[in-house]
């Protein structure tokens, strides 16, 4: 059975929690995030004779139950697989040498999606025998929001309040939060985000609020967000190995992942520790720059937040760090742990003109829209292939963790085109008995989550 342990625990002087309780408490209670106790590998033939014949939703399955190792009933893990796991992740080769993992086929557009829906269903799950219905917090800028709405939309037990800044989110956005009815609630706050997570904090802190109902935050920091996007590391492996079968000497493979909380790339170095071949990954930023000046310096230092066109990663302060942190540890000091990380991890810091620049020029090239997350991760891709000759015939992989759609706005003037609207854009309405408007005050809040019921 998985046990996990606080990244603040590093001598494991703690017990440890189960699966269930580190996915329903979310963060460890002396602040830290829970890891996994070990992470088991596969055997080298799994991935050459079982994983190239494999479906998506079976490879996620594969990878779940040898992580949870029976922390769940075989046949409950794979029909919460299959609600959660409904939509594909494509490889789109770009050239030769870069092909780009489409993780933006979900409800909400980006690859949040595959994080909030298999933590909706385990939450469901989990909350099952409890007598009392549960009620999910959660404050948002747009993009989590979006995911987490999508991904609690009809689960039995739960209601979800979602608290979003009024004018500060897209009207795309606030359709995928405030569209769904039913046990999801929008709360447009006459504020900012920091008012929204301000009083996300001050519901969690109320007495009364605490007495009457049963809740938990849908916090990015949640293992099982972190589980769901392992999945897609190995599916985009299968893909790339059946493009390449016959193919004598195969170029090593890299994945270069747009980074800010770092959630995806923790993910990705958890599928190479359960022996998936990856030779090598970039974490691409923007110019909040904390995980490219650690890599040069040795020294992790939280920043003050800057704006880019590629904001949902903009982040001074990733809370991941210390889960990657706690995988390269292992019995070293802090040197080593830096030269441990440096050497699996390559980093580079994208400014906001080379996105713009590198999304026109693949559009250009291969009439291939690039979202301005996705494109940060393009240009530290070649850029990091420019700087070390010695790896210049490896095949990157870049994680296109949203829709281009999203960003539109950023998007057409560069194009000169209108672009199409997806599936998933097109038929949601406000669902005006679900929407609420309050001022940023927690009587507002608690009002609300006393009173209103599914
Ligand atoms: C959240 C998000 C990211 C950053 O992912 P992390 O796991 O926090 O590093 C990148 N791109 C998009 C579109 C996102 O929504």
């Amino acid at each position: 059975m998985m046990r996990l342990y606080s990244t603040r625990d590093v001598h494991r002087m703690q017990e440890g929690v189960s699966f269930e309780q580190a996915v329903m408490r979310g963060l460890a209670p002396d602040g830290g995030l829970f890891v996994p106790e070990n992470i088991p590998s596969f055997d080298p033939a799994f991935f050459e004779e079982k994983l190239p014949n494999m479906a998506f939703p079976e490879i996620a399955f594969s990878v779940a139950a040898q992580l949870l190792d029976g922390a769940i009933p075989r046949e409950d893990l794979q029909s919460m697989i299959h609600a959660a796991i409904n939509f594909p992740a494509p490889v789109h080769r770009l050239n030769n040498s870069v092909s780009i993992l489409e993780l933006f086929h979900g409800p909400s557009l980006a690859f949040k999606d595959f994080g909030a829906r298999f933590m909706a269903q385990l939450m469901a799950y989990f909350n099952q025998s409890s007598q009392q219905e549960l009620t999910i917090l959660v404050a948002t800028s747009g993009d989590t929001g979006a995911a987490v709405a999508a991904g609690f939309h009809g689960l039995p037990g739960i209601r979800v309040f979602v608290l979003y800044p009024e004018g500060k989110v897209s009207p795309f956005q606030e359709l995928q939060i405030a569209g769904w009815g039913d046990n999801i609630h929008a709360v447009k706050v006459a504020g900012d985000f920091d008012d929204c997570q301000r009083l996300v904090k001050a519901a969690f802190a109320d007495h009364q609020i605490n007495r009457n109902i049963r809740f938990t935050s849908a916090n990015s920091i949640n293992i099982s967000r972190l589980l769901a996007q392992i999945f897609y590391y190995f599916e985009a492996y299968k893909q790339w190995i059946s493009e390449t079968k016959g193919v004598a000497d195969k170029p090593k493979l890299v994945f270069s992942v747009p980074s800010g909380n770092f959630g995806n790339l923790t993910a990705g170095l958890y599928a190479q520790k359960m022996g998936l071949p990856v030779d090598h990954f970039i974490a691409a930023t923007n110019a909040n720059d904390v995980f490219p000046a650690f890599l040069a310096s040795g020294h992790f230092k939280a920043q003050t937040t800057i704006a880019t066109v590629s904001n949902a990663m903009d982040v001074g302060n990733p809370s991941n760090f210390e889960r990657i942190e706690s995988l390269y540890q292992e019995n070293t000091t802090e040197r080593s742990t830096w030269n441990n990380i440096r050497a699996a991890i390559g980093s580079l810091a994208v400014s906001d003109e080379d996105t713009l620049d590198c999304i026109q020029d693949v559009f250009r090239k291969y009439h291939y829209l690039l979202d301005p997350h996705t494109a940060v991760g393009v240009f530290a891709l070649e850029a990091w292939k420019a700087n070390n000759p010695d790896r210049s015939d490896a095949h990157g992989i870049v994680l296109a963790t949203a829709h281009p759609f999203k960003f539109r706005e950023i998007i057409e003037p560069l194009i000169g085109e209108e672009l199409q609207v997806p599936a998933q854009a097109g038929t949601m309405k406000i669902a005006t008995d679900k929407h609420f408007h309050i001022d940023p005050d927690l009587e507002y809040l608690k009002k609300l989550l006393l009173e209103k019921t599914i």
